[in-house]
């Protein structure tokens, strides 16, 4: 992503459109808000820090924080743009629950 070329096909931005894109793609985990109790601050829950701990062993920092966040952003020329925003369309008309 430098702004300057289209990072699908490698156009030069701007050469032939007056307009550039950007496309941000943002995958997260999602959490439910937590409803404490009383009684859940009471439990002792060293097992299970424990037991997440061990699911970290061996994992890298970055691939710890792959599995819950991970961010991508491209350039894109209007021609990418438009095929992108049509496919898209399409898929969802196929298939609407994607
Ligand atoms: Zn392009």
């Amino acid at each position: 992503m430098d702004h300057a070329t289209c990072d699908l096909c490698g156009q030069t931005l701007l050469a032939k459109s007056k307009v550039r894109f950007e496309m941000k793609i943002e995958i997260k985990a999602a959490y439910d808000p937590l409803n404490l109790s009383e009684e859940d601050l009471a439990k002792d829950v060293s097992a299970q820090i424990a037991q997440v701990l061990r699911q970290l062993e061996g994992l890298s920092q970055e691939e710890a924080q792959d599995q819950v966040y991970r961010a991508f952003q491209y350039d894109l020329c209007s021609a990418c743009q438009r095929r992108l925003v049509q496919d898209h369309l399409a898929r969802l008309k196929r298939d609407p629950d994607a």
